[in-house]
C-alpha cells in the first residue's frame, strides 16, 4: 500500500509508472492531433483468388504517419483511438481515402475495410456508410466491412441487423480472425456473413502440425456446408500456399504476395498490371 515516505521517498515503482503514464498521455494527444491533421493514411494489402492467382482486390490497412514517431502500426493506435472516442472520425477519414484510391482501380478489384466494434454500436453506421458510398459514387458491392469476432460478444440482435441493412445496400460483410475469439457455431449459422477469414495463427502453422491441419480441415467443411466462402490470411510463403492448394475455392493474402503499400505504389502495380479505372474503361470500348 502507498505509505508516505517522507523527504527520502524511494521509487522503485512510481517513475516508470509516471513515465508510462506521460507517454501514454502524449500518445493519446498526439492521436487526437493526428485525427485533426489528417495523419491517418490507408495502407492496401493485395488479396488473392488462389486457384487462378488474380488478383481479386485490396484489404485497407490503416496507418499513423506521425510526425513524431514515424509510421505507427493499427496495433497500437487503434485500441486507443476505441478507448477515447475517436475511432469513427478516424475511419471515416480512412473510408473516404480508400474510395478516392480505389475509384482509380480496375472496378473488377473490391476493398475490403476493418470497422471496430465501437463503431458497430452506432445505430447508425449502415446510414453512414452508404452516404460515404454515395457521395464518393463508389459501388456498393465492391465494398466488404470486415468485423471480428469481438463484435459478437455485443447485443447480437443489433449486429444482425446492421449486417442486415449493409448487405440490404449491396455492402458485403465478411468475418474476420475467425478460430481466435468466440464465435459460436450456432451464430455462424444465424449470421448472414458473405465470408470468413481464417486467421494467420491457422494458416502459418499448415504442414507443421497435424493437429493444426485437421482443425483448418474442419473450418474449411464447416464453411462449405454453410456455403461460406473462405479467405485465408497470412500466407507467408510458397510452401503454405502449396498446402492451401489441397482445398481449392479459397482466396488469400499474406507477405508471400505483398506487405501493405502506400496507395501510390499500389498504383504503379496495378498500372503495369493494366488494371486502372482507365484500362478497363478503353478495354471495354
Ligand atoms: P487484420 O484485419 O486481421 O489484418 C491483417 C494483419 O496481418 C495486418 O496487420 C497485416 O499487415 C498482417 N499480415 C498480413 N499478411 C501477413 C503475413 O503473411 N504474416 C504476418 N505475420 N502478418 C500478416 P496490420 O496492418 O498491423 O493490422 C493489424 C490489425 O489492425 C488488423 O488485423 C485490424 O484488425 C486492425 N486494423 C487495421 N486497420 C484498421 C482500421 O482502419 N480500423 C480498425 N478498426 N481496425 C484496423
Ligand atoms: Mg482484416
Ligand atoms: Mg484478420
Ligand atoms: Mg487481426
Amino acid at each position: 500500500h502507498a505509505k508516505k515516505k517522507g523527504k527520502n521517498r524511494f521509487y522503485w515503482f512510481e517513475p516508470p509508472m509516471e513515465n508510462e503514464l506521460r507517454f501514454r498521455n502524449e500518445l493519446e494527444a498526439g492521436i487526437r492531433r493526428g485525427v485533426q491533421a489528417g495523419e491517418f493514411v490507408p495502407y492496401y494489402e493485395q488479396q488473392i483468388d488462389l486457384d487462378s492467382g488474380r488478383l481479386v482486390g485490396f484489404e485497407m490497412l490503416a496507418r499513423w504517419d506521425s510526425p513524431e514517431l514515424g509510421m505507427v502500426t493499427p496495433e497500437i493506435f487503434i485500441p486507443i483511438a476505441e478507448e477515447i472516442g475517436v475511432i469513427a472520425q478516424m475511419s471515416e477519414q480512412l473510408i473516404e481515402a480508400a474510395f478516392a484510391d480505389a475509384s482509380q482501380w480496375d472496378p473488377e478489384l473490391t476493398l475490403s475495410v476493418n470497422i471496430s466494434p465501437v463503431q458497430m454500436r452506432d445505430p447508425w453506421f449502415a446510414q453512414k456508410i452508404l452516404k460515404l458510398l454515395v457521395k464518393h459514387r463508389f459501388p456498393a458491392h465492391r465494398l466488404e466491412i470486415e468485423i471480428t469476432e469481438t463484435c459478437l460478444h455485443e447485443n447480437i440482435g443489433m449486429v444482425r441487423s446492421m449486417i442486415t441493412s449493409l448487405r440490404n445496400q449491396g455492402v458485403k460483410v465478411s468475418l474476420d480472425d475467425f478460430g481466435t475469439g468466440y464465435a459460436s457455431l450456432s451464430q455462424l449459422r444465424s449470421l448472414p456473413f458473405d465470408r470468413l477469414k481464417i486467421d494467420r495463427s491457422f494458416i502459418r502453422d499448415l504442414n507443421k502440425q497435424d493437429s493444426n491441419d485437421k482443425l483448418v480441415d474442419a473450418i474449411i467443411s464447416m464453411s462449405d456446408g454453410l456455403k461460406l466462402p473462405i479467405t485465408a490470411e497470412g500466407i507467408e510463403n510458397a510452401d503454405i500456399l502449396d498446402a492451401l492448394g489441397r482445398w481449392g475455392k479459397l482466396k488469400g493474402q499474406g507477405y508471400h504476395y505483398g506487405r501493405p503499400e502506400p496507395a501510390q505504389r499500389v498504383l504503379e502495380r496495378l498500372a503495369e498490371a493494366g488494371r486502372l479505372a482507365n484500362d478497363a474503361a478503353s478495354e471495354a470500348t
